[in-house]
C-alpha cells in the first residue's frame, strides 16, 4: 500500500502520467536509441505509420481515455494515447527535432503475448538544433549629393548643392531604418579635391573622379542626386543611366553636370566612349540593364510620391556613372528655376517626399520588402 502511494506521489509530482501496462521503454544512450515495446495479447491487430516527425501505432486495443505522456527521452518528446471512435486506439509518438524512427519489428513470446518493438534513434550530437541561417549580407548603397564646396551647381529658387545634400541625408536615414548601409560621397558642404588645388576645373575633375571611384568595392547601388535647370520653363523629374545620347538638350545637361566648360565637354566625351564600350561588353551591358530598371523604379516612385511630372528615363554620358560595375543612376529631382517646382524644392516636406520616393525605390530594387514600408 505504501509502495503504491509512493508511486502515485512520484507520478503526480513529476507531472508525468503513467504509461499503460502494455507499453514500456528503455533508453540505450550509448547506442544512441530508445526502444519502445508494446506487449500485446497474441492476435491484437496493429498498424504502424511513419509520417515525418510523428509515428502512429494503431492498435485493436482500447484505452480508457486520451492521455499524454512525457517520456523524458532524447528521441521522443511526447506520446499521446487516443481512443478511436470505432474502437481501438492510436498511440502517437512525437519525435524530438533531429530524431528518427527505425522500422518496427515483432517478437512472439511464449506467454500468450507478442511484442511490437519500435526503436527511435536519438538526434546526432549537435544536429538537434538546425544550423543557424547565415545572415544575408547588408546591402550597401552609395548616395552622391551632387556638387558641393566651391561648386554650388545650378542656382534658382534653391541652390543645387544644398538640396542634393539635404535629400541624400533624408534618403540615408530612411534606408538605414531598413537595415541598409549607406555611404555618402560627401556629408557636408565640400568637394573631394585636396585643399591645395586652386583651379576650379582641376578641383572638379578630381572631385568627379573620386565620386565615380566610390562605386567600387562591396557596394550594391549608386544614386547620384541633382537638381535640373532649363532655359525655357520646364518642370518634372528625369532619371538617367549611363549611355550615349542624340538629344542635344540631354547632352548639354551632361556637359553641365560633368563640370561644364571645356572640362565638361572632355568628360562627357570620355563617358560617351565608356558607354559605347559597355554596349559591346556583355557584363557591362547587363549592368546597364539593371541601371535602367533602377532608373524606372525610382522615376515611378518619385512621380507617385511627389505628384510631379515624369520626364522619363534616359541614357546619357554622365562621368560620375562611368566606372560603375553596379546599378548606377543619376536623378534630376526637379528644376531649380521653375517658379512652382523651385519653390517646392525649398520646402522640407517636399524634399521628404522626394527622399521617400528614392528610398522606397531602392528598397524595392534591393528586394528589401515592397518599398511601401519606407513611406510613413
Ligand atoms: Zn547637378
Amino acid at each position: 500500500m505504501r509502495k503504491l502511494l509512493l508511486a502515485l506521489l512520484i507520478v503526480v509530482f513529476s507531472g508525468v502520467l503513467a504509461a499503460p501496462g502494455w507499453l514500456r521503454w528503455g533508453e540505450h544512450a550509448d547506442e544512441g536509441f530508445t526502444r519502445y515495446v508494446f506487449e500485446l495479447p497474441l492476435g491484437t491487430p496493429y498498424q504502424v505509420e511513419r509520417n515525418g516527425a510523428v509515428l502512429r501505432v494503431r492498435l485493436g486495443l482500447d484505452v480508457a481515455k486520451a492521455e499524454a505522456l512525457k517520456p523524458q527521452d532524447p528521441a521522443v518528446e511526447r506520446i499521446e494515447l487516443v481512443p478511436q471512435n470505432g474502437g481501438g486506439s492510436e498511440v502517437r509518438f512525437y519525435l524530438q527535432p533531429g530524431a528518427s524512427a527505425k522500422k518496427y519489428f515483432v517478437l512472439e513470446g511464449p506467454d500468450g503475448k507478442f511484442r511490437l518493438v519500435q526503436d527511435f534513434l536519438h538526434p546526432k550530437k549537435g544536429a538537434a538544433a538546425p544550423p543557424p541561417k547565415p545572415k544575408p549580407p547588408t546591402p550597401v548603397v552609395v548616395l552622391d549629393p551632387g556638387h558641393g564646396g566651391p561648386d554650388p551647381g545650378t542656382v534658382g529658387y534653391v541652390v543645387e548643392k544644398e538640396i542634393t545634400l539635404d535629400v541624400a541625408l533624408r534618403v540615408k536615414k530612411l534606408l538605414e531604418s531598413h537595415g541598409v548601409k549607406v555611404v555618402l560621397t560627401r556629408d557636408g558642404d565640400y568637394d573631394l579635391a585636396p585643399k591645395d588645388v586652386q583651379d576650379f576645373y582641376q578641383r572638379k575633375l578630381i572631385d568627379l573622379a573620386k565620386r565615380a571611384k566610390m562605386t567600387e568595392g562591396k557596394r550594391n547601388l549608386f544614386v547620384s542626386i541633382h537638381v535640373n535647370s532649363a532655359e525655357k520653363p520646364a518642370r518634372g523629374i528625369e532619371v538617367y543611366y549611363l549611355g550615349k545620347t542624340l538629344d542635344s538638350r540631354v547632352l548639354k545637361l551632361a556637359i553641365t553636370e560633368n563640370g561644364g566648360g571645356a572640362l565638361g565637354v572632355k568628360l562627357t566625351k570620355e563617358a560617351s566612349t565608356t558607354a559605347e564600350k559597355a554596349l559591346a561588353d556583355l557584363i557591362a551591358q547587363g549592368n546597364l540593364q539593371f541601371s535602367e530598371r533602377l532608373a524606372n523604379v525610382i522615376l515611378a516612385d518619385l512621380v507617385k510620391d511627389t505628384g510631379s511630372t515624369s520626364r522619363g528615363v534616359h541614357s546619357a554620358p554622365f562621368y560620375v556613372l562611368r566606372n560603375a560595375r553596379i546599378p548606377a543612376v543619376l536623378v534630376e529631382v526637379g528644376f531649380a528655376n521653375h517658379p512652382v517646382e523651385g519653390r517646392q524644392l525649398a520646402r522640407a516636406d517636399y524634399r521628404q517626399k522626394i527622399a521617400q520616393g528614392i528610398a522606397g525605390a531602392i528598397l524595392q530594387v534591393l528586394g528589401n520588402g515592397s518599398g511601401k514600408t519606407a513611406r510613413r
